[in-house]
């Protein structure tokens, strides 16, 4: 499932080579999506040039003269800038956008994303959806003192509080695994009984994994632009997520695996204990 860093570096690959480019329309192969596409989208755009691409969490919203488009990538989502002379389209490969000769190309084999068109009277960040989104993980409202607070009356434990998104998005669950195990907390600890400092560490390590993964994935943004059909997401050099069984990098213990609220999990037991004041340093 493409996370916020798939995002982000999806958001950058088109910008760098559509910004600015006037939309010379679009195609429309498959409508049904999450939200149903609109098939008109050629007329929508067509003329308009592209001012910018704005992310928030892991919707993109891309800003034409007149109105914008409101995207997501779903469970299965990619999108690809393309030559489409050179590029015939294969299955899944739902919409275009036709920016000349080169062409955004959305593909969703499970079609649980979508793209749909706001007018210029409707403000994106209105929408349902985006509004109740929780602070961004690298903006300022992300810090210890804040989420202290929205911790405080929240008794889960913090690795569910946090892939709620409603503390912080983007922050999905092999990004949940590292950034914990980063900070030495403990997957299954009550998120009210951390400690503003300890929380601190989570806010720290959180951005630091986003961070890292992101520069991996700018490694990779040639291979995002030079469009060869279907690409895995990025694969992060994980210290825990996938490693049951394998020596911890810290302590050499064992990494555990249990299920957590229907999700993998994987943590130390010695790095990342139970204990209170575990991980004080
Ligand atoms: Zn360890």
């Amino acid at each position: 499932m493409p996370e916020l860093p798939e995002v982000e570096i999806t958001r950058r690959g088109i910008l760098s080579r559509i910004k600015g480019r006037t939309s010379t329309g679009a195609l429309v192969r498959e409508a049904r999506f999450r939200k149903p596409a609109p098939k008109n989208l050629s007329n929508l755009i067509q003329g308009q040039e592209l001012l910018d691409i704005e992310r928030r969490g892991k919707y993109l919203i891309w800003r034409f003269e007149h109105g914008s488009i409101v995207s997501h990538l779903g469970m299965s989502g990619v999108m690809r800038v393309v030559n489409p002379l050179e590029t015939p389209p294969v299955k899944h490969d739902h919409i275009d956008l036709n920016f000349g000769d080169l062409t955004v190309r959305y593909h969703d084999p499970r079609r649980f994303g979508f793209l749909v068109w706001l007018d210029e009277s409707e403000n994106p960040y209105e929408m349902a959806e985006i509004r109740k989104l929780g602070p961004e993980p690298f903006s300022d409202d992300f810090n210890a003192k804040d989420l202290f607070a929205s911790l405080s009356k929240v008794s889960v434990p913090i690795k569910e509080a946090l892939l709620s998104g409603k503390h912080v998005v983007g922050v999905g669950n092999i990004y949940c695994s590292e950034s914990l195990f980063k900070a030495g907390i403990n997957p299954f600890v009550p998120a009210n009984l951390l400690s503003k400092k300890r929380l601190e560490k989570l806010v720290n390590a959180v951005r630091e994994v986003l961070e890292i993964s992101l520069q991996e994935g700018g490694s990779t943004l040639r291979d995002f632009v030079s469009a060869e059909g279907e690409k895995g997401y990025f694969t992060l050099s994980a210290c825990v997520y996938g490693r049951e069984g394998e020596p911890c990098v810290k302590c050499g213990r064992p990494i555990k695996r249990a299920v957590q609220a229907g999700r993998a999990t994987y943590y130390c037991s010695l790095c990342q204990r139970m204990t209170r004041g575990a991980a004080q340093k």
